[in-house]
């Protein structure tokens, strides 16, 4: 029988309403058979998402902070209790959270405790819709670096296959320890794709807050077009480069399958949304790219020496210097005698950079080296551009109207995207003048 697996998102299971609401649009068609749920997320800009609730109780834990604990912990439980009270049902939401309590003060550890939202409004869903509640310790498997063990498909597919409705907690699984493993932030988006591989499902609807994927962010261009459809690698693209809808490595469970993702909006499920497929057709603005997305955040170390391209192992011991300090690079543009890392600030306080910087003098003994802390990285991506002649013109030519200084260009071998180095500053202004660019009609 075909299926659709839904993935709803934190704000949609934010209060009792709005699940209310979610569980209205499973009823809605009889094959939206398997669904996947993150933890209540924000009710009102401003509000603190559970998630983030349990991070921070978690912390109170190892500080043995006791009144914070206490304090954070009546918050939470008032947050589940409230979606009882707003559904008017008793869904036994006491128990699951003195389970959990008793649970993480004997040492469950954090990812136990920091995926305790997912699982408990699992639990109240599969109640609200009357259907199983199915744990994704059963079938989400990680190996001993946390990553993503293959066997997870199979498993999943073994243990679905017995339900023909469920309710999964997105989020976790086990770890090789057989202790609860979460995926990064924002990781129910993989947890869903995991379930849709595994049942074969004809469609991943991804339920969320938004009509669909933004030729570019809502909040520095207004009213960019939404898409109608991209291809899997621009959605990974765009995603890894901050368009955060959906996480970026939430396509690889259902690409190979070829299973098209649906982002939708639970608050006007009326509204089409935006397709991921394989390969594209519909495209908005004048075609040559399907969006621009970007991040703050990074630092640039670049390196000058005369001869650089006839050395050998050059460029090796430079990685080597980073690979030892355990980071790993954004990009790595080069030019005859230069060579960028571009690397996330988050890998480079506590005077790592200034290390890095003194064992690359050392590693290579460089003419020069400097670096360009707080820079933004903008990707304009689109298959359409390597089609056609002319886009790098076009985009260099928008950033340089704008007086916008490009500190660092790169562009991937697939000719699928151009990204490009700016002062942190110039960030907006940057992703304006591209957008309008190739989106002329929407100034
Ligand atoms: N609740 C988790 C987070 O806030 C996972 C998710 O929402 O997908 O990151």
């Amino acid at each position: 029988m075909d299926c659709k697996v839904c993935k709803f998102g934190g704000t949609s299971m934010a209060d009792g309403n709005v699940i209310l609401r979610a569980a209205q649009i499973v009823r809605s068609e009889a094959d939206r058979r398997y669904v996947v749920v993150s933890a209540p997320g924000k009710r009102f800009s401003g509000d603190i998402k559970v998630t983030d609730l349990l991070y921070s109780l978690y912390d109170a834990y190892e500080q043995k902070d006791e009144a914070l604990f206490e304090e954070l912990w009546q918050k939470i439980s008032l947050r589940f209790l409230n979606i009882e009270r707003e559904i008017g049902r008793d869904l036994q939401v006491q128990a699951a959270l003195d389970e959990a309590k008793q649970e993480i003060l004997s040492g469950a550890g954090k990812d136990y405790c920091v995926s305790r939202g997912e699982f408990i409004v699992a639990h109240i869903v599969a109640a609200v819709l009357d259907v199983p509640f199915v744990d994704a310790t059963e079938f989400v498997r990680f190996d001993e670096h946390g990553l993503l063990k293959e066997e997870t498909f199979a498993l999943a597919s073994e243990t679905l296959k017995k339900y023909e409705r469920a309710v999964v907690p997105g989020f976790y699984g086990l770890g090789a320890d057989g202790k609860v493993k979460t995926f990064s932030r924002g990781g129910g988006d993989i947890s869903g794709a995991i379930v849709a591989r595994g049942v074969m499902a004809k469609l991943y609807e991804n339920w969320t807050d938004v009509s669909g994927f933004y030729a570019c962010d809502p909040r520095i261009v207004n009213s960019p077009c939404c898409m109608e459809e991209l291809s899997y690698a621009e959605l990974r693209e765009l995603s890894y480069m901050g368009a955060n809808v959906l996480h970026s490595e939430s396509i690889f469970p259902v690409r190979s399958a070829g299973i098209p993702i649906r982002i939708c909006n639970t608050f006007r499920p009326e509204d089409r949304g935006t397709y991921i497929v394989t390969a594209a057709k519909r495209r908005l603005g004048d075609g040559v790219v399907t969006g621009i997305a970007g991040k703050k955040g990074f630092t640039s170390i670049t390196i000058e020496k005369s001869m650089m391209n006839a050395e050998i192992g050059f460029v090796q011991k430079v990685l080597a210097v980073i690979g030892k300090h355990g980071i790993s690079f954004e990009h790595l543009p080069s030019g005859i005698d230069t060579m960028s890392l571009v690397i996330d600030n988050e890998f480079l306080r506590g005077g790592i950079l200034e290390a890095l910087v003194s064992e690359i003098k050392e590693a290579v003994s460089p003419d020069k080296i400097y670096t360009h802390e707080d820079i933004a990285m903008i990707a304009t991506v689109g298959h359409g551009m390597a089609k056609n002649v002319g886009t790098s013109a076009r985009l260099f030519k928008a950033l340089s109207e704008s007086g916008i200084n490009v500190n660092m260009i790169d562009q991937g071998s697939s000719e699928l995207n151009i990204i490009v180095g700016v002062e942190s500053k110039d960030y907006e202004s940057c992703i304006r003048a591209v957008y309008y660019e190739f989106f002329p009609a929407n100034e």
